[in-house]
């Protein structure tokens, strides 16, 4: 199931998209207005480019009610983070459209995007912080739970349920480390899924000697009570597993549209494929820095945004040289003129 195809979307864009666009040129678009996208724009805007965020609001973390792990917002909902970003960005003067891009073409210097209503925007530089989706297992009533009783990553909902019954749907080899992991958190972990067979034997003596419980059948449906809460799994046979939470490892996909049309390098990594950067998020194209889960599938949001920070001061540093060497152009220019004028 593929989570940007939901309703679950909060409205994060503000409707300033009265500005006329179409055909405007400006020294960065960052395209994705999440954590990775806001502060790269952010930044930038605070170095006095000219700066357009193209978002299509739809942030990853969308399905949580609070955000954990980011130091000082540590339980704040995820999208009034986002809402106070986009006001400091807009308090620079940047400007942010609601609107997905579809098309890019160009080079460092002159790309153009193209956007979902058909408007156009050229930028001498992009940072493409579009994020991934999160690809669930097929199995009833899972969608309906994530990011409430079906989560995924500990470090952002382990504590909240610290020492409760936590159950974790193994879907491939990747599991392992999933079903290793939230024992930190509690010692009622029980795995289930007929993937578990894939675990190799030393691994399951793990998790046995650490008193996981392993359950080698699938499951048929995520269950909830009446007010929507998790209350366990039920099995193929038809037997059910009380549990106060799920860990699920999801397919994290990456929004890399736009990289592609682009021919940026691609690279395997243990997440999947994803395109190639340095740790400044600069990839194989020049002129085109990745932030946040574009450049990481592993980012957390904290990290995501630092990404952001450091795909703008890249980018700063290289419009710097490149203003430069216009500025040098245009005296040697001028030489030239003045000499032929004198010669004349
Ligand atoms: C259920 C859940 C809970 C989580 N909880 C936590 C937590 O507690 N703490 C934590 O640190 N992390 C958490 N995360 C991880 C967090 O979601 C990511 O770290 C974060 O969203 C990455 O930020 P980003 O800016 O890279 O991408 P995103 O936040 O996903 O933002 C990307 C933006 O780009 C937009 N976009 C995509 N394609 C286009 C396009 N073509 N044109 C225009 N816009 C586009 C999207 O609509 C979106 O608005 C959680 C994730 C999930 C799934």
């Amino acid at each position: 199931m593929d989570q940007n195809m939901d309703e679950n979307m909060q409205d994060t864009t503000p409707e300033n998209t009265d500005a006329p666009l179409d055909g405007s040129h400006w020294d960065v678009v960052v395209v994705g207005g999440g954590a990775g996208g806001l502060n790269a724009a952010l930044v930038l805007a605070r170095a006095r480019r000219s700066v357009l965020v193209i978002d299509a609001g739809l942030p990853r973390n969308r399905f949580a009610a609070h955000m954990h792990g980011f130091l000082t917002r540590d339980g704040f909902p995820p999208g009034e983070l986002l809402e106070l970003g986009r006001a400091e960005v807009l308090g620079y003067g940047a400007t942010i459209v609601e609107a997905r891009a579809t098309t890019v073409t160009g080079e460092a210097g002159d790309f153009e995007v193209v956007l979902d209503d058909g408007r156009a925007v050229h930028a001498r530089r992009l940072v493409v912080a579009t994020g991934l989706r999160d690809v669930l297992p097929e199995l009833d009533g899972l969608a309906e739970q994530w990011g409430r009783g079906a989560v995924a990553c500990p470090y952002c909902d382990g504590w909240e349920v610290r020492d409760r019954r936590i159950g974790v749907l193994a879907s491939g080899p990747m599991s392992v480390h999933q079903a290793m992991l939230v024992r930190q958190w509690s010692a009622d972990v029980t795995v289930v899924s007929s993937a578990v067979a894939e675990f190799d034997p030393e691994v399951r003596a793990g998790l046995a000697a650490r008193g996981t419980k392993v359950i080698e059948t699938d499951a048929a449906a995520v269950l909830e009570d009446a007010d929507g809460v998790l209350t366990g799994l039920r099995l193929v046979d038809g037997s059910v597993v009380e549990l106060d939470a799920l860990f699920v490892g999801s397919r994290p996909t990456a929004n890399d549209d736009l990289l592609e049309q682009l021919g940026a390098a691609r690279t395997a990594g243990p997440m999947g494929e994803w395109v190639e950067s340095d740790p400044t998020g600069r990839t194989s194209v020049p002129g085109v820095w990745v932030a946040g889960n574009s450049a990481n599938p592993g980012a957390l949001v904290i990290v995501a945004a630092a990404g952001g920070v450091m795909a703008a001061t890249m980018i700063n540093a290289d419009l710097v040289a490149d203003d430069t060497r216009l500025a040098l152009a245009a005296v040697a220019d001028a030489g030239t003129v003045t000499t032929a004028a004198a010669a004349a």
